[in-house]
């Protein structure tokens, strides 16, 4: 029950606040989680209760919340220099050692960057810049974007009109241009009687098809999640990214992996795209990039497309695009310890490591009758409650039954995500195998709770 007195921090934080993302009704019936700090992958709030994070923040608190290494190198660099932005040819020393690690750690052998201040902003940052490349080499209308639905690419105008999500409607979204293909989800969205492989091949028929409907001079990029992140949890259907790739090639339209949750480690790869066998155009990365310490993102293209947006810049004499705080001194420096603390600390084993317990628990959990199924890649998944398991008929929306199942978790001090019907699992990449039992169960009894309600 929330505090309801006045000066309480869940009034107060009512009171101000517009939240966004939030359901009101949980809200209002528990009040908010006020968090004042963290230790590994725990939150504690403003009453000293702590809850195990099993979604790492926003998918992003990879190092846990009190990771000294990454402290020490945001401090080192507000000592250094603590503050700056990349216009007008002037750039932080910080800056450029980022760009050429970013770069040496990329699936490119060479390329360039460019910084956001989020994920969002770094999507809308690479159409912009398709638009330019394209408009300088004489093919202005190629403007449309082909998304997925479900996919989750961001808030601003331009991410928000690019994320396949209902909601994006009240905004009077999508813009005009940006096209919505079907989610490559089998377990839901293959045909009865469809095998997998039919599915993939559907799908990429529809993909050809939709650019010949459009007109392929028409279209200045796909982009896609390597594992669609706030859409539930959701890999790729078999061979999905092998049917597409090609497609795209023939026409000429450059192939945008957005990895802001896939990348650094979140699959067991570096990349996403390493762990799905494909080489994009273009990577967008974010969240992981500062172990979630300090706002950022990026764009990273592959040699081809810095060589044509380099190209276009030249010819206009600049790209005119850019944030104030576009490569902070300090997030580039927390970024370069991020990178070495993932890559080489141990926690891109520890995702490889854990991966079979975490896959075990959730295929445990599916065995339930009321979970349809259990998703997942490295150490992200998604349990998907089901009304019925036999005919995958989802609960009445009514219910909020996945909603019930997070507020459940939240109770006995576990944080996890409710999407759509699915409830939603991102460890930090710290998480030890006691702690992966007990995000389970404690995930179980919440579970068992909310389906003796409602089913
Ligand atoms: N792309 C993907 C795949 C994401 O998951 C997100 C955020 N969850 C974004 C883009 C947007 O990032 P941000 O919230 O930093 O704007």
């Amino acid at each position: 029950m929330p505090d309801n007195s006045p000066n309480s921090w869940e009034a107060r934080a009512d009171r101000y606040n517009l939240y966004g993302f939030t359901d009101l009704p949980t809200v209002e019936a528990r009040g908010a989680v006020v968090v004042t700090h963290g230790k590994g992958p725990y939150i504690f709030d403003t009453a000293g209760r702590s809850y195990l994070d099993a979604n790492s923040g926003l998918w992003n608190m990879v190092a846990g919340f009190d990771h000294q290494g990454l402290i020490d190198a945001a401090k080192a660099q507000y000592d250094r220099f603590p503050g700056y932005h990349s216009f007008f040819g002037r750039l932080s020393d910080q800056t450029v050692m980022l760009s050429e690690k970013l770069i040496e750690v990329s699936p490119f052998d060479r390329g360039r960057v460019h910084y956001t201040n989020s994920g969002s902003e770094a999507n809308d940052t690479l159409v912009k810049a398709l638009w330019f490349m394209f408009r300088h080499e004489g093919q202005p209308e190629r403007r449309k974007i082909l998304t997925r639905i479900n996919a989750y690419h961001g808030v601003t105008a331009v991410s928000a009109s690019m994320t396949g999500k209902p909601y994006v409607g009240t905004f009077g979204l999508p813009l005009p241009g940006f096209i919505h293909l079907t989610c490559p989800h089998y377990w839901r969205f293959g045909e009865a009687g469809e095998t997998e492989a039919q599915f993939t091949a559907r799908l990429a028929r529809e993909l050809e098809d939709t650019i010949l409907r459009e007109g392929p001079e028409t279209i200045a990029g796909f982009f896609a999640e390597p594992v669609m992140g706030a859409g539930g949890v959701i890999p790729p259907s078999d061979g999905y990214f092998q049917a597409v790739q090609p497609i795209l090639r023939k026409y000429g339209i450059p192939f945008v992996a957005d990895e802001v949750i896939t990348g650094f480690g979140r699959t067991g790869e570096v990349w996403g795209c390493q762990t799905y066998d494909f080489t994009p155009d273009a990577i967008i990365s974010s969240k992981n990039i500062t172990a979630g310490l300090f706002p950022m993102g990026a764009i990273i293209l592959g040699p081809e497309l810095a060589d044509r947006i380099q190209a276009a810049s030249e010819a206009v004499e600049e790209f005119p695009h850019g944030f104030t705080a576009s490569g902070h001194p300090v997030g580039c420096a927390v970024a370069l310890k991020a990178i070495d603390v993932i890559l080489n600390e141990g926690l891109l084993e520890n995702v490889r490591a854990l991966t079979p317990q975490f896959e075990a628990g959730l295929a445990r959990l599916a065995q339930k009758p009321n979970i349809g199924e259990w998703r997942g890649k490295g150490l992200m998944g998604a349990l998907e409650a089901v009304a019925d398991k036999e005919t995958k008929r989802p609960f009445d929306g009514t219910l909020s039954v996945s909603e019930r199942i997070a507020n459940a978790c939240t109770d006995q001090g576990l944080i996890c995500r409710p999407l759509g019907q699915s409830i939603v699992l991102a460890p930090p990449f710290i998480i030890t195998p006691a702690q992966m039992d007990e995000m389970f169960d404690k995930l179980e009894k919440a579970l068992d709770k909310v389906f003796a309600e409602v089913a």
